[in-house]
């Protein structure tokens, strides 16, 4: 729990801008554009970090697609937890569907692979990712995303829809936090 919420003066430093996002998104949902070409895929997001990036990233697509979302939870505090847990399943039926996962980050990848393995029981035709950001060097399991817009250190980052606490995903930048808001 943290007890008083600066905002800007809990930041670090700042990554990237909502403009230089923005860039690198338009450059990514190009090429995804071509690659879905006559797929008609499903894109679903990971609530809830992916909201502003599933914005920006469903409108710089500009194939025919349709939309959808899952929730889980893995993640408390700084140190994924491994235990993942379904809160929110897809509405659509993904039986022989193209699915395109948007993610805001993969870090351990624990969560992405139990995402993709409750996918998989529904025989969808495909399966990919695409992530915000990924931190290699945080990998615990064998896992790699088909579509990453940055890599980022190994270091923990909010902002851009990324929380601390269910806090700082409304700051129009992505920045790394003072480890003082976290360590007392
Ligand atoms: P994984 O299962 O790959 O370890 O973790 C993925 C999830 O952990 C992400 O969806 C995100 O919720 C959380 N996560 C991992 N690294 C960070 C980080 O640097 N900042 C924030 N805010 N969340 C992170
Ligand atoms: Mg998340």
């Amino acid at each position: 729990m943290i007890n008083k919420v600066e905002m800007m003066g809990d930041i670090e430093r700042v990554l990237f801008s909502a403009e230089q996002i923005q860039e690198r998104v338009k450059e990514v949902g190009a090429q995804i554009s071509k690659d879905y070409y006559g797929k008609n895929p499903v894109v679903v997001g990971i609530l809830k970090g992916v909201v502003p990036f599933y914005a920006a990233m469903t409108q710089a697509i500009t194939i025919p697609l349709e939309e959808d979302f899952m929730c889980v939870s893995s993640y408390e505090g700084t140190e994924s937890t491994g235990k993942i847990i379904l809160r929110k399943d897809v509405d659509v039926s993904l039986r022989d569907r193209h699915v395109l996962i948007l993610e805001d980050i993969l870090d351990s990848g624990r969560t992405l692979k139990a995402i993709i393995e409750m996918m998989k029981t529904q025989k969808p035709a495909s399966v990919k990712i695409c992530t915000l950001f990924d931190k290699p060097e945080g990998r615990k399991i064998p896992l790699e995303a088909d579509y990453v817009c940055y890599d980022v250190p190994n270091e923990f980052v909010v902002g851009y829809g990324l929380d601390y606490d269910g806090y700082y995903r409304n700051l129009p930048f992505v920045g790394v936090l003072k480890p003082s808001v976290y360590q007392d």
